[in-house]
């Protein structure tokens, strides 16, 4: 190491503390990346690697960013999942000795991100810490930019808890005291116990840290802790830790959430097309994340419930009074992001202002929601602080339209402080004789186009064009700069105004900066109650979004019912309707309860709309559930603890499992986590492996349902053998998705009815699909020889493995698999088989 340059081996003792984080090393105008760093980040960020001698026996590879185009590659690292930490000059150049100090003044994360522009509007930013102790698991998540933090602890360790930390969709993890780290493509850092307690953990939330289990503690110190080390500034904004317990929402797994395209889609993860981007009528950022967090934690308390539909309910009811209070909203800027960046001591004097413009819209809000008949807004109301005494100091002290910079005045309105007042006037006296001396000038000399200017070299001046310069009183002036086309002068009493001016304005600009920056730790003492009203803004957005997209969507009411009754009458599913065209969505009832009608087959042919209509019951489940109206004609619910999904195939294919394991794996976390208060959905269960062995799977796992579990279950098959379960197992019934021919022709009614489907469709399914005519007719030929032939022999080998099943203990899938490992396994699907057998 002694071979490097003083400056290298500064850098590598940096370094060494950044290991796995590019370190952007302060150069002058430029960062700059060396070694391994460079390399990796010129391929990252397409730049020039360069090398540069170091004192070492080759050439060190370098890269480098100007420092003011920095934050866009950092954007750029961070987006790719990347550590960043940013090492300053810390002191002037010009009075180091040797080689200039230099520190690390922060790091910046996928996790941590605080700047608005890595940032999106209605999205959180989470990071989440996981912890592990004495057989069970503290998550705490938080979002920083935001101030918010939540923590929650569950027994047990492994995949399904995981599930509840990966619901926040961290963009970071910290993991500490787990026995085994779970394999994540997320950035993430394993600490120790002994690191997390080394922390200093800030007073304020000491207090609060009493209240929870040891668990939930070691999480929320893994969390401040890494982000403490991380920042190195201020997290004075995230005081408040909120703990929950996940059993108070409806809870679904990581499989159910995406095979319902809650918030994003299954084909390309974008929002459009998902339940959250049909009900996103928000007016606010926060209101857009409280929505998204509304939606991945649906409730289950019917009082909650009720409060929530009372309220969109009476701003459904009142067209004006909704559009108000829209616009309202739409004066209220991101008020948890701004309260972020003020304790964080990044915010400028425009976002001061938006802050201004955003509570001063809150008087009228509030009148507004205590206008409405619901308790829970005009609670919300009552509760919102108007915030008079922060919006009359930012009047006094901020003018209207500050510009974004904080270091070249023009934000202190007059009147405000009296010294800058002064300040202001001598500027101003000086300039106002400046002016006049031009007149003076002019009429003295008789020069008519005499003027007086101003550059940033040589101040100010009085110029005369070359024509008229015989004309200058010898001696008036003192000859400064000659350009082609006239002569600049200045006089000893010109240049002393212009010391006045400049020295005011020097003064002006820095006098400027510390008022601002003392009314910005003003402002900061407030931030719980901007906090405060935040949330409760938040809340009334996404209820006004829900009222919006009820009343332009023709919504209902849903009643909840305690009995386990669950009547939908004409539902849609919400975002198949919202896509067609209008009017071209088929409506269908849907009727279950907890003995006569607990399990629903659905046959029917491919593109029938069986797993539309299995979707659609979901959905209106949750919309339910998260306070909203639903797409029927009425709906009278049972409240659902759980929901599990096993819908769709393809889009799995790419995660390298087999569709068949993946059903599997997915049917088997609904058997043994489903209670008889669950939504079960099933989508052709069995169809990946041969007939009769998928047909048992199926029948199987219906009968452990109705018997061993009791939950309301939709269960489409492609087996027609299967309805006759009908007539032999209480609690299950047929329906099916009715199609008719039409001139040979397969027509679509997308309409769900009672009883089976009473013929296989699949060849006009190939017809439609345009297979050659050839196949076509000979399918048609072959289908008419097995039903005259052989269907007895099939239909007794079927009732043969059928009744093996019935006398057999109940099955559960994972045993079927396990005695029947298909010869087509990947190593990697051994490899999970193997799991499975451990976890049963
Ligand atoms: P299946 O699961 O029976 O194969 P899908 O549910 O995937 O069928 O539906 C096939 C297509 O039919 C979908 O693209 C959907 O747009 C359309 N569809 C389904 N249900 C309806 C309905 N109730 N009204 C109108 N179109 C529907």
């Amino acid at each position: 190491m002694t071979a490097y340059t003083p400056m290298i081996q500064q850098y590598l003792a940096i370094k060494k503390d950044y290991p796995d984080t590019f370190l952007f090393f302060r150069l002058g105008d430029f960062y700059e990346l060396f070694f391994d760093d460079a390399v990796l980040a010129s391929r990252e960020l397409e730049i020039t690697l360069t090398g540069r001698e170091g004192g070492g026996t080759e050439r060190i590879p370098m890269c480098g960013v100007p420092h003011h185009a920095a934050d866009t590659y950092i954007a750029e690292l961070l987006k790719k999942g990347y550590k960043i930490a940013v090492c300053e000059q810390v002191e002037d150049p010009k009075e180091a000795k040797g080689v200039v100090r230099r520190e690390v003044t922060r790091v910046v994360t996928p996790g941590t991100m605080m700047e608005g522009k890595w940032l999106t509007d209605k999205e959180n930013n989470y990071m989440a810490a996981v912890a592990e102790l004495d057989g069970r698991t503290g998550i705490a998540a938080c979002d920083m930019s935001t101030g918010e933090m939540y923590v929650t602890s569950l027994v047990g360790h492994g995949e399904s808890v995981i599930d509840e930390a990966l619901q926040y969709r961290p963009k970071e993890l910290v993991f500490c005291g787990l026995a085994t780290i779970p394999k994540t493509a997320l950035p993430h850092t394993v600490l120790d116990r002994n690191e997390i307690d080394a922390f200093a953990v800030d007073v304020q939330y000491q207090e609060q840290a009493k209240e929870l289990d040891a668990v939930m503690r070691t999480a929320v110190n893994a969390l401040l802790g890494y982000i403490g080390t991380t920042q190195k500034r201020s997290l004075a904004h995230m005081r408040l830790i909120k703990r929950y317990d996940a059993r108070q929402y409806l809870q679904m797994d990581g499989f159910s959430r995406r095979n319902l395209e809650l918030t994003e889609t299954i084909r390309d993860k974008s929002k459009k097309g998902s339940l959250l981007w049909l009900l996103d009528r928000t007016e606010t950022a926060m209101g857009g994340r409280l929505l998204r967090r509304w939606i991945e934690r649906p409730l289950l308390r019917a009082n909650e419930l009720q409060a929530r539909l009372d309220a969109v309910e009476a701003l459904k009811g009142d067209l004006l009074l909704r559009s108000d209070v829209r616009s309202c909203l739409d004066r209220v800027y991101d008020l948890e992001r701004l309260a972020g960046r003020i304790s964080y001591g990044n915010a400028n004097a425009r976002d001061l202002i938006q802050l201004r413009y955003s509570l001063e819209a809150v008087p009228e809000l509030k009148l507004l929601l205590k206008e409405t008949k619901s308790p829970v807004l005009a609670d919300l109301a009552a509760g919102m602080d108007n915030c008079a005494d922060i919006v009359q100091f930012l009047q006094s002290a901020l003018v209207d339209d500050p510009p974004i910079s904080v270091r070249e005045g023009g934000m202190i309105r007059t009147g405000y402080d009296e010294y800058l007042d002064k300040l202001h006037s001598a500027s101003r006296d000086g300039k106002t004789w400046i002016a006049q001396l031009e007149q003076g000038e002019r009429e003295a000399t008789g020069i008519r186009s005499l003027k007086v200017g101003f550059n940033k070299v040589f101040g100010y001046y009085i110029e005369v064009s070359k024509s008229n310069i015989a004309n200058v009183p010898a001696g008036r002036y003192e000859r400064k700069q000659t350009l082609a086309n006239a002569e600049r002068y200045i006089t000893p009493e010109l240049k002393e105004r212009e010391a006045l001016i400049l020295e005011a304005e020097e003064k002006m600009i820095e006098l400027e900066y510390q008022l601002f920056s003392a009314v910005r730790s003003e402002v900061a003492q407030h931030i719980p109650r901007l906090q405060g009203l935040a949330e409760r803004i938040a809340s009334v957005d996404v209820l006004q979004s829900f009222a919006t997209v009820s009343d332009e969507r023709g919504y209902v009411r849903p009643e909840l019912t305690e009995t386990g009754e669950y009547v939908i009458t004409e539902g849609r599913h919400p975002v198949v309707e919202a896509v067609l065209e209008r009017e071209k969505y088929v409506a269908n009832d849907a009727r279950m309860d907890q003995q006569q009608r607990q399990v629903l087959l659905i046959t029917g042919p491919n593109m029938a709309g069986k797993s539309t209509y299995m979707r659609q019951i979901a959905l209106i489940t949750v919309m339910a559930q998260v306070g909203c109206f639903v797409p029927a004609k009425s709906a009278k619910l049972a409240l659902v603890d759980q929901i599990f999904t096993r819908i769709g195939a393809a889009d799995d294919l790419a995660g390298g499992h087999s569709t068949f394991m993946v059903e599997m794996l997915e049917t088997k976390h609904a058997l043994q986590k489903a209670t008889s208060q669950s939504l079960i959905l099933l989508d052709e269960i069995g169809r990946g492996t041969s007939t009769y062995d998928g047909m048992a799977l199926a029948q199987a796992v219906i009968e452990y349902i109705c018997q061993k579990i009791g939950a309301k279950t939709l269960f489409s098959t492609h087996y027609h053998e299967l309805t006759s379960l009908e007539e032999t197992m209480s609690g299950v019934v047929n329906v099916h998705a009715r199609c008719e021919e039409r001139d040979g022709k397969l027509l679509f009614l997308h309409k769900i009815e009672e009883g089976r489907a009473d013929k296989s469709y699949g060849i006009h399914v190939a017809e439609l699909a345009e297979m050659p005519v050839w196949v076509i007719e000979r399918a048609r030929s072959i289908l008419t020889g097995l039903e005259a032939g052989s269907t007895s022999a099939a239909a007794a080998d079927m009732q043969m493995s059928l009744d093996m099943l019935w006398t057999a203990p109940a099955p559960v899938p994972a045993a079927v698999v396990k005695e029947e490992p298909t010869p087509l396994l990947t190593a990697e699907e051994e490899a999970i088989l193997a799991d499975l057998r451990e976890l049963d």
